[in-house]
């Protein structure tokens, strides 16, 4: 049960003869983007019955799970769904190694220090941003790595396009492509995380600059690097696009977001202030390389060699393209060491009906609902505005004793954020205040909120929609918001809906 030959990466010894195999194997990716449907589904089916006879062979969870599903089938809708829930409480059982444990993993990830680490000299671990109170833990081979970094490099980058990409390549050997990376975020976040599993050869095509997106040279050390291309998560990028007269970027190709969900109207601010465009990557740590933006169209396209996205309903049932789903199933084809099979994610998608006039293949999604698009409208010093579920999320999902939060404005600049412990714990408010600080000054509006904590024993839902939430607004969207802000507070309207 060899990995299909395809999926083969040079190990990476340092050698010239390993970088060319490697390069080779890199600009092999690009392939995917001009296959017939018909192809693409072949090698997709050779993936996943690896993959499938795998979990059967070395994963208790699965076999068990899949015992009335006949051998051999690769008929993906005859397999039972996995959520999040069942994969973090049979953890042991579902991964294939059996020295992989829960325990283990998480053990490793309590210390910051291993970021930079293989857990068990081999394996490469993260967690998820965990929405519903705990986060799922990922723990993969460094092929998946492998394959985010050459994705990036040529299908999410619009200059590696046709037979100019030959030319391409040969060119960044001499002058490498400089790549802004700007960090919201430390630790095992895959969005902070990944950057750390870097391959070594990449370094030979681009040159990189990391900062956190609070640096208070921000401005100047990005103008002293002069990037070609700028990565960051959407809000990151809005505000940094807020400082435009100040930027230089002469060589700035294009900006690539990922992490949070980027709204059309903030797609267009970003690409109008820096004039190139955006390629949003909608991914989640379960399967890190599943999209990489178009820069002609809304959305993202599917790596769908890697992975098999369904879009269905709330019976898991499959909703045509063009129609919005209730949520997707996610198979990535790539990690054997945890199988995520028909892996269950709240997301609500809308996929493209017609080709793209990008000219890449891959299956585009071309609408993206869900996530924690909520977000509060507060008063500051440049005006209104918004402030999303993120630094909440980012600054709690992580704190063991907080099982669940909740942020309620009260008045404009007055929250009051409840907490509710994990049984039998008691959380450390002053901890947690510290971290929602950290992140609000990300944000840049720390100091216009007033916020008063308290812990409370159980959250309850919503008793008009029967659903829970995070963000609820006692005042809603100012009247007198400006003209220009008006499309955001639709967005808004959308995602409330
Ligand atoms: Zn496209």
């Amino acid at each position: 049960m060899n990995a299909p030959p395809h999926d083969h990466v040079a190990p990476e010894n340092g050698g010239i003869l390993s970088l060319l195999k490697r390069t080779w194997w890199t600009g092999r990716q690009y392939d995917a983007m001009c296959m017939t449907p018909q192809r693409l589904r072949r090698g997709q089916e050779e993936r996943l019955r690896h993959l499938i006879d795998i979990a059967r062979a070395r994963s208790p969870y699965y076999r068990e799970k899949f015992r009335d599903v006949p051998p051999g089938c690769t008929d993906l809708t005859q397999f039972p769904v996995t959520t999040k829930a069942d994969m973090m409480a049979h953890f042991d059982d579902v991964v294939t190694d059996p020295a992989v444990t829960r325990e283990g993993v998480e053990q490793f990830i309590s210390d910051t220090r291993n970021v930079s680490r293989s857990f068990l000299g081999k394996y490469c671990v993260a967690h998820t941003s965990g929405s519903q109170g705990q986060p799922t833990l990922i723990v993969q081979d460094q092929l998946v790595l492998d394959l985010l970094f050459a994705f990036q490099m040529t299908r999410g980058n619009p200059a590696f396009r046709g037979l100019k990409r030959f030319t391409q390549i040969v060119r960044n050997v001499f002058n490498p492509t400089r790549v802004a990376v700007l960090i919201s975020q430390q630790g095992f976040f895959p969005s902070a995380w990944v950057w750390q599993r870097l391959p070594k050869y990449m370094h030979c095509y681009m040159r990189f600059l990391f900062l956190p997106a609070n640096d208070p040279d921000l401005v100047a050390k990005l103008n002293d690097f002069r990037p070609m291309v700028v990565t960051a998560t959407p809000t990151t990028l809005d505000l940094l696009s807020l400082k435009i007269d100040q930027l230089r970027f002469p060589d700035l190709r294009q900006a690539v977001t990922w992490s949070e969900t980027l709204t059309e109207p903030a797609r267009r601010r970003i690409s109008e202030a820096f004039q190139v465009p955006v390629m949003d990557n909608y991914a989640m740590g379960e399967c890190i390389f599943l999209t990489n933006g178009c820069a002609t169209a809304t959305g993202a396209h599917i790596n769908a060699d890697c992975v098999i996205v369904e879009v269905v309903d709330d019976q898991n049932r499959p909703v045509p393209h063009g129609q919005l789903g209730h949520k997707v199933l996610i198979t990535n084809l790539a990690n054997t060491v945890q199988p995520f099979i028909r892996y269950e994610i709240g997301d609500r998608l809308v996929m493209a009906t017609e080709p793209c006039r990008c000219g890449n293949h891959l299956p585009r999604i071309e609408k993206l609902l869900g996530r924690a698009a909520d977000f509060f409208w507060v008063n500051t010093a440049a005006g209104f505005r918004p402030l999303t579920a993120y630094p909440f999320q980012h600054a709690f999902d992580y704190l063991r004793e907080i099982r669940e939060w909740q942020a309620e404005q009260v008045e404009r600049n007055r929250l009051l954020v409840r907490l509710e412990p994990v049984p039998a714990t008691t959380p450390d408010l002053k901890k947690a205040r510290h971290r929602l600080e950290e992140r609000l000054a990300i944000t840049g509006m720390q100091a216009d909120l007033d916020i008063e904590f308290q812990t409370v024993s159980h959250l309850a839902t919503d008793a008009h929609t029967a659903k829970f939430r995070r963000m609820i607004s006692r005042v809603g969207i100012p009247d007198d918001l400006d003209p220009s802000l008006k499309e955001v507070a639709s967005d808004f309207a959308l995602f409330q809906a």
